[in-house]
C-alpha cells in the first residue's frame, strides 16, 4: 500500500500562505499490517473479532474497525472462552499469551515485528543475566509487553530524571533498550546520563527506535524551522505523534499542535501563520491528513510543498496463522516481506 495515494493538490496562494507537508508521514508497516490483520480476520472468520487493546493508537481506526465488527477489550478475560482475539501492534507479554491459552482463545498476534525484535533482545540479555534498562514510558502497552518478557531483569527508565535512582547488581553488566516510538534526541540524552553512571553500559545490538519513528522525526525537524505553526495529526495516546509535536518545537517551529482530525484545528492558531507544517503519526490514515489539507486550503493555504527526507518501502507479512487460514480459504496472501534498514545513531 502506498503511503501517499494520489497527488496532493497545490496552487499558488495570493498572500504567500503555504503548507510544508512532511514525507514520510502516517502509516508505518507495523500499523498497516495490524489493521490489515483485523480487516482480513473479519473478512475470513466473520464478526465479531475481539481485539485486545486498541489495535493501533488512533481513534479513527478503532472506530472504523468497530463499525465493521471488531470488539475492543482491555484484557483477555473480557473475551468469551474459545473466541478469536487479535493482539495489538504494541505487543504483549508472555503472561498474556498464557492467559489466552488458558481461556482457549484463538489468537492472532499482530505485534509489530520491530517490537518483537526488542522482546527478543530483552530475552537474550536476560538469559545472560544482564540488568536491562528499558527507556520508555511507564504504563505504555509496548513497555508493559517488553518488560513482561523478563520482569526480574528489566527496569523502566522514563527519562534522565530517573537515572540517579537506578540500582543494578553489576555495573559492568548493564544494557539499555528502548521503546520503539521515542524521540531519538531525548533518548540519547538519557543514554548519555546513564553512561555517566555506568561507563560500561552496553548499546542495543541495533536501533530500537524504529525506522518509521526516526523518519517522521527527521522530516518534521526539517520543517520546524521554516514553519510558523506545525500541525500533527494523531491521537493523544499515540506516543510517536506526541513526540512529533515536541520535535517540531525543539526544531524551532513557532507553535505546534496535535489534532485527531481537521475539525479540532483552532483558527486562532493560524492567525499570524504564513507557513504551516503538517505531518501525521505512524498510526494515522492518510485520509485524515487530506482532510486537514482541505481545511487549510479553505483558509487560504492552497500552496503545498512536500518536504521529502526519506522514502519508505517497508512491508511486513500478516501473522503466520492468519496467512495460513487465508491461503486455505483461497484468499490472496499478503505482500512479500522487506526488512527495514534504519540508520545507526551514535550515543
Ligand atoms: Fe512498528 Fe515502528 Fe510502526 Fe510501531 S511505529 S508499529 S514499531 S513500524
Amino acid at each position: 500500500m502506498s503511503a501517499f495515494p494520489g497527488d496532493v493538490p497545490s496552487s499558488p496562494s495570493a498572500d504567500g500562505k503555504k503548507v510544508l507537508l512532511a514525507a514520510p508521514r502516517g502509516y508505518c508497516a507495523g500499523v498497516d499490517r495490524a489493521v490489515d490483520a483485523v480487516e482480513k480476520a473479519l473478512e475470513l472468520y466473520g464478526a465479531p473479532i475481539y481485539v485486545r487493546k486498541e489495535i493501533v493508537h488512533n481513534k479513527f481506526v478503532v472506530e472504523t474497525l468497530t463499525g465493521r465488527g471488531a470488539i475492543f477489550v482491555s484484557e483477555t478475560d473480557e473475551v468469551p472462552e474459545g473466541a478469536r482475539v487479535v493482539f495489538s501492534a504494541h505487543g504483549v507479554s508472555p503472561a498474556v499469551h498464557a492467559e489466552a491459552a488458558q481461556r482457549n482463545l484463538a489468537t492472532i498476534d499482530a505485534t509489530c515485528p520491530l517490537v518483537t525484535k526488542v522482546h527478543k533482545e530483552a530475552v537474550r540479555f536476560a538469559n545472560t543475566d544482564y540488568d536491562i534498562l528499558l527507556i520508555g514510558h511507564d504504563g505504555h502497552e509496548e513497555v508493559e509487553g517488553t518488560q513482561g518478557e523478563a520482569p526480574e531483569h528489566i527496569q523502566v527508565v522514563n527519562g534522565p530524571e530517573d537515572v540517579d535512582n537506578i540500582e543494578v547488581r553489576d555495573p559492568d553488566k548493564v544494557i539499555w533498550l528502548s521503546q520503539t516510538t521515542l524521540s531519538v534526541d531525548e533518548t540519547m540524552v538519557t543514554v548519555r546520563k546513564l553512561r555517566e553512571r555506568f561507563p560500561n553500559l552496553q548499546d542495543p545490538p541495533s536501533d530500537d527506535i524504529c525506522y518509521a519513528t526516526q523518519n517522521r522525526q527527521v522530516a518534521i525537524k526539517q520543517i520546524g524551522p521554516r514553519a510558523d505553526v506545525v500541525i500533527i495529526v494523531g491521537s493523544a495516546n499515540s506516543s510517536n505523534s506526541v513526540r512529533l509535536v515536541e520535535v517540531a518545537l525543539e526544531a524551532g517551529a513557532g507553535a505546534a499542535y496535535r489534532v485527531d482530525k481537521a475539525e479540532q484545528i483552532d483558527l486562532v492558531w493560524l492567525e499570524n501563520a504564513t507557513t504551516v507544517g503538517l505531518s501525521s503519526g505512524a498510526s494515522v490514515p492518510e485520509i485524515l491528513v487530506r482532510e486537514v489539507l482541505e481545511f487549510l486550503a479553505d483558509h487560504g493555504y492552497t500552496e503545498v510543498e512536500t518536504v521529502t527526507t526519506a522514502t519508505e518501502n517497508v512491508q511486513f507479512t500478516l501473522p503466520k496463522n492468519l496467512r495460513a487460514d487465508l491461503k486455505s480459504a483461497g484468499f490472496e496472501p499478503d505482500k512479500a516481506p522487506k526488512r527495514p534498514r534504519p540508520a545507526r545513531r551514535s550515543s
